[in-house]
């Protein structure tokens, strides 16, 4: 299968994905518009291209994923690359290699892009000013994880057919988690109006700085809404309790039919997966094709990440002189 037109990038400048913040609107369009071209691509009966034919993807990962790593190492297949999976548990990290040292022994290989996801903010960065190549924030920390709101981004474009002037509530735990920060960014950027929706033991202070209203009454949160995003509870994240009990969490901030009532009609409902059935999100709306658009959540991460991979390794495939 031919690569998408090879026009779509006119003003990417960036040498790495590290976050939403610091991308403009140009770059974000870009990112989307070529990610269509991709869907295309992955729903075709030949799914392969040979773009990144000869070059390496190495995906590191020091925290447990799924969705991501996968999509990554499906994208970078579907493109022809070498794809190498590390992950934290197997590798030298256990052995008290530092970070700088894991990413300078990987460096060495001359990997084209590295992957990386982090339990530390700022160490995808750190580890970007070390390395000769392409870097993309897989997640780290609370921070941000860019290729995911990409992803929100373009399910919701495909769907409502725009992001500017629609109303999307983010809703559970905000303050643990990275895949609000990059959507409230992303939807800021694309003129998109944001609610945050939650208890104030889990919503940052402050976080009215970042352009967004903040609830914690749930149907209010939510109410006359396009878009409901629900975030996992980050358990893994939180030192102490922040929640008295689950039971209690889905009672007043669960997702369910009832709640959902209070958004418009026509709202849609999201997750970033994994999702805790019951928690933060009724198992029976989930699964509703008509109201959830979770599974196209997940088959839009591998058209952005092979748009990410193909734009990050443009300059590179230039320079060789090959086709892009
Ligand atoms: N998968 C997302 C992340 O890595 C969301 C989550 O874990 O709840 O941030």
């Amino acid at each position: 299968m031919s690569p998408p037109a090879a026009d779509l990038s006119p003003g990417f400048a960036h040498r790495h994905i590290l976050g939403i913040e610091g991308m403009s609107p140009a770059d974000i369009t870009a990112l989307l518009d070529l990610s269509e071209a991709y869907v295309e691509q992955n729903r075709a009966h030949e799914k392969k291209s040979s773009l990144l034919r000869g070059r390496t993807v190495i995906n590191l990962f020091f925290e447990n994923s799924t969705r991501t790593r996968t999509s990554f190492e499906l994208a970078g297949k579907r493109l022809g690359g070498d794809v190498i999976n590390m992950s934290a548990e197997s590798s030298s990290v256990k052995k008290g290699e530092t970070l700088i040292d894991t990413a300078m022994t990987l460096n060495a290989m001359l990997p084209d892009v590295l992957v990386v996801r982090h339990p530390d903010s700022g160490a995808v960065k750190l580890l970007s000013e070390k390395v000769a190549c392409a870097v993309i924030n897989a997640g780290d920390g609370t921070h941000e994880h860019p290729t995911q709101a990409l992803l929100d981004a373009l399910a919701i474009r495909r769907r409502r057919g725009r992001l500017a002037g629609l109303q999307v509530a983010v809703c559970g735990d905000i303050l643990h988690s990275r895949v609000a920060r990059s959507n409230i960014h992303l939807l800021g950027a694309m003129g998109a109006r944001v609610r945050v929706v939650g208890p104030p033991t889990l919503i940052p202070s402050a976080i009215e700085r970042m352009g967004v209203e903040v609830f914690h009454d749930m149907r209010a949160g939510i109410a006359g809404c396009d878009i409901v995003m629900m975030l996992r509870l980050q358990t893994e994240r939180m030192q102490g309790s922040f929640v008295p009990s689950v039971r209690e969490y889905f009672h007043f901030y669960g997702l369910d039919r009832e709640k959902l009532a209070a958004a418009k009609p026509d709202a849609l409902v999201m997750h970033p997966g994994p999702m805790n059935r019951g928690v933060e999100i009724d198992s029976d709306l989930a699964d509703d094709i008509d109201r959830s658009l979770i599974r196209e959540q997940v088959e839009m991460g591998v058209a952005v990440r092979m748009a990410c991979l193909d734009l990050l390794t443009r300059s590179l495939r230039s320079n060789a002189g090959g086709a892009a």
